[in-house]
């Protein structure tokens, strides 16, 4: 199979434990589940409805916080920001409305006003939203291009170490809806792929873009 991101050759191991056939590639180190097992939509809904995040949660504050400092530290404070694929909770919005940023948020599943398409926006913030993605390359270029000139998209999601074997003891695989699973090089190819910016990463869970 090709490589969802860059069409490379990817060779293919089987995950025995979580029953699934996985593909690496060895040009961009994405690693990805066999699309032929992903979750239908309404399959997909059941477990996100699993997901408490309550606005109210101290632990979840300071989670955006932390996220929100590391995409901030590079650009001013932005007039407009999109948060994609906030779930249920508005939270980060929330947090960057308070601040006097003029905030919206999007979620096909539980916010799926698509008026966020018509505009642009000086940051796009997207946790914990790429590893559950089947076509990554077209949402993300979809957000590159709904940024103003001077926009940062902001993506949160746990960075791949190098490697199958890593891959294999890693908890977040388990995750049945979690299905491809970017390395920080993966990210660098996207840009390049596009002719964006690749900004920083911190390595672990979070790099920016940006679009000159
Ligand atoms: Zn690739």
């Amino acid at each position: 199979m090709r490589c969802l991101i860059c069409s490379s050759d990817t060779s293919c191991f089987t995950d025995i434990q979580m029953k699934v056939k996985t593909y690496l590639c060895a040009h961009c180190d994405m690693i990805f589940k066999d699309p032929a097992g992903h979750k239908d939509f309404e399959t997909q809904k059941v477990r996100y409805d699993l997901h408490e995040n309550h606005a109210e949660d101290e632990g979840y504050r300071r989670y955006f916080q932390q996220f929100l400092d590391f995409a901030l530290a590079q650009s001013k404070m932005p007039v407009t920001a999109l948060d994609f694929g906030c779930g249920r909770s508005t939270l980060l919005s929330d947090m960057l409305a308070k601040q006097g940023v003029t905030s919206e948020f999007y979620d096909p599943i539980y916010h799926p006003d698509t008026a966020y398409r018509d505009k642009k926006y000086n940051l796009i913030t997207s946790v914990e939203v790429f590893e559950h993605l089947h076509d990554p390359m077209a949402v993300f270029e979809e957000l590159v291009s709904l940024l103003s000139p001077d926009g940062i998209l902001a993506i949160r999601t746990e960075l791949l170490s190098a490697g199958k074997e890593a891959y294999l003891q890693w908890y977040y695989r388990r995750d049945p809806t979690h299905v491809v699973f970017f390395a920080p090089q993966t990210f660098r190819v996207m840009c390049e792929k596009i002719g964006v910016r690749y900004v920083e990463g911190n390595g672990k869970n979070m790099v920016l873009i940006s679009k000159e």
